[in-house]
């Protein structure tokens, strides 16, 4: 009897985490994360991972939370194809697409990000970041080395891998102040990391994140008119999840101005919006939710003096 609860809570939790990597497109694959935010049960699998099989070799969109995670997705795609990484890019600096890029590093790939990336990396506080996350989070991040990017991205930058063209475009300031993402050509599908979610609630609550600015950047991603959608934490996409992305992202800053102009305080706007938010049954709008309005209110108030 032990023993068989005991195997079926391995089978369980074995089941949960481990990561299956899927075919998405011809040569294109993923791993899917758990979502939620990170835990030792969950090891810091909450976001998506890419890679693409080119001619030369792989290229890899995001790199997971951990080197644990970056190891056993990069033997995960050794044994579809052994090839070498020779990209890494890397969408935004949050841990679950950052913090696991050593790993490529050490196999020789060149990590592409956003020069804004590189200047975090700079800071003190990158390192304080990590250690404190592994403080909150149960010591999962205990692993993790910072790696900086060796390509910056400041304007869209052109990658050819073998038979592949990629467009690397920066969208920054938006979930983040160094967001980019990755258009690969002629195919028209678009990795956008943390920048397009359906059914599911966005996180702008970075101090980096200006919703102004995304609600243009994704006016811009749909006249890309992609076929695939690839973002951090969906299943692949397509071109409505940047509607629902949009109309969710101007309810709350519209509603939010509308309030602070009719004099209502911080407190009694996110009261409103929890009563009233046509979006709060969808996943995470209970832990994103309330710091998106905080970071909307204070944004409008920098607006008024520009
Ligand atoms: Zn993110």
């Amino acid at each position: 009897m032990v023993l068989k609860i005991l195997f079926i809570f391995f089978a369980l939790v074995g089941y949960s985490f481990s990561m299956e990597i899927k075919q998405f497109y011809k040569n294109m694959y993923m791993v899917r994360g758990v979502d939620g935010m990170p835990s030792v049960e969950n090891k810091g699998f909450m976001s998506n991972a890419y890679a693409i099989l080119t001619k030369e070799g792989w290229v890899v969109i995001d790199s997971l939370s951990t080197p644990e995670l970056s190891k056993e997705f990069l033997s995960g795609l050794q044994k579809i194809k052994k090839a070498p990484v020779k990209y890494l890019i890397i969408t935004h600096y949050h841990p679950d697409h950052w913090y696991g890029a050593s790993t490529f590093k050490e196999v020789g790939s060149t990590v592409i990000a956003h020069k804004k990336l590189n200047e975090f990396y700079k800071t003190p506080e990158a390192k304080m970041a990590v250690e404190a996350s592994n403080q909150r989070f149960g010591g999962i991040y205990k692993n993790v080395k910072l790696i900086p990017a060796d390509i910056e991205i400041t304007s869209t930058y052109d990658l050819k891998v073998g038979e592949y063209n990629l467009s690397i475009i920066p969208t920054a300031p938006a979930h983040t102040d160094n967001d980019i993402v990755v258009l690969v050509k002629g195919e028209n599908i678009l990795f956008v990391g943390d920048l397009v979610y359906l059914n599911r609630i966005p996180f702008a609550g970075d101090r980096g994140a200006s919703v102004k600015n995304w609600l243009k950047i994704l006016k811009d991603m749909e006249n890309l008119n992609p076929k695939i959608i690839l973002g951090g934490h969906n299943q692949p996409m397509d071109i409505t999840a940047i509607k629902f992305t949009y109309d969710y992202l101007n309810y709350t800053r519209e509603t939010v101005k509308k309030l602070k102009d009719d004099g209502k305080t911080l407190d009694q706007i996110k009261a409103y919006i929890n009563q009233n938010s046509p979006y709060k049954n969808f996943v995470m709008y209970d832990t994103f939710n309330d710091p998106n309005v905080y970071k909307i209110y204070n944004d409008l108030d920098l607006e008024d003096f520009q």
